[in-house]
């Protein structure tokens, strides 16, 4: 998705940069094929002391997922801030002690490579913390019948009906008469 955007750890000024992006819109092939991002804009603080790097930002965006049980398409709004402290590679054994629980306001803590910092990942990787484990269209989506495929939200489940008059009563009654003896 997002084009190729480094800055160079040495290029940042002591005052700071202040950086605005507005063509972050594009394809999110790692939710899936059909995922894209629209109206993506974000915006960075990037602070440097010494070697290391402290970045605010914020980003936002319309993204267009696929419902887990619909399949229908629809909009699911980001609006992040975040914060990342970047070292250089091996800085491993700064002022962070592994036992010291992170608090408040998270920090995201990475290592750049190169001398410069990848931008568009930091990005990438907000926007596809801000995706749902399970992706519903709404809490209570009802989701496809397995039998007649019909989206339940919008109509009523055509299984009965077909059932009733093909080849499938047979089964459809047995169905039937099994779970009501399993009832009693
Ligand atoms: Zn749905
Ligand atoms: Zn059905």
């Amino acid at each position: 998705m997002i084009s190729e955007l480094h800055i160079k750890v040495s290029d940042i000024p002591e005052e700071g940069l202040f950086l605005n992006f507005e063509e972050l819109s594009g394809h999110i092939p790692e939710i899936d094929d059909y995922s894209t991002i629209s109206s993506a804009r974000g915006r960075l603080e990037v602070r440097r002391s010494g070697s290391e790097v402290r970045i605010s930002g914020h980003v936002l965006g319309i993204l267009h997922l696929s419902c887990d049980r619909c399949l229908n398409r629809f909009p699911f709004q980001v609006n992040t801030p975040f914060f990342y402290l970047l070292k250089p590679p091996g800085d491993f054994h700064s002022d962070l002690d592994p036992d010291h629980e992170v608090s408040g306001d998270e920090i995201e803590v990475y290592w750049y490579e190169d001398g410069e910092i990848r931008v568009e990942d930091l990005f990438r990787e907000q926007i596809l913390l801000q995706v749902p484990m399970r992706i519903l269209c709404k809490k209570d989506c009802m989701g496809l019948c397995p039998g007649c495929g019909a989206d339940l939200n919008e109509e009523r489940c055509q299984c009965k009906e077909i059932t009733g008059h093909g080849p499938f009563s047979v089964l459809a009654n047995l169905k039937e008469s099994l779970s009501s003896s399993q009832g009693k």
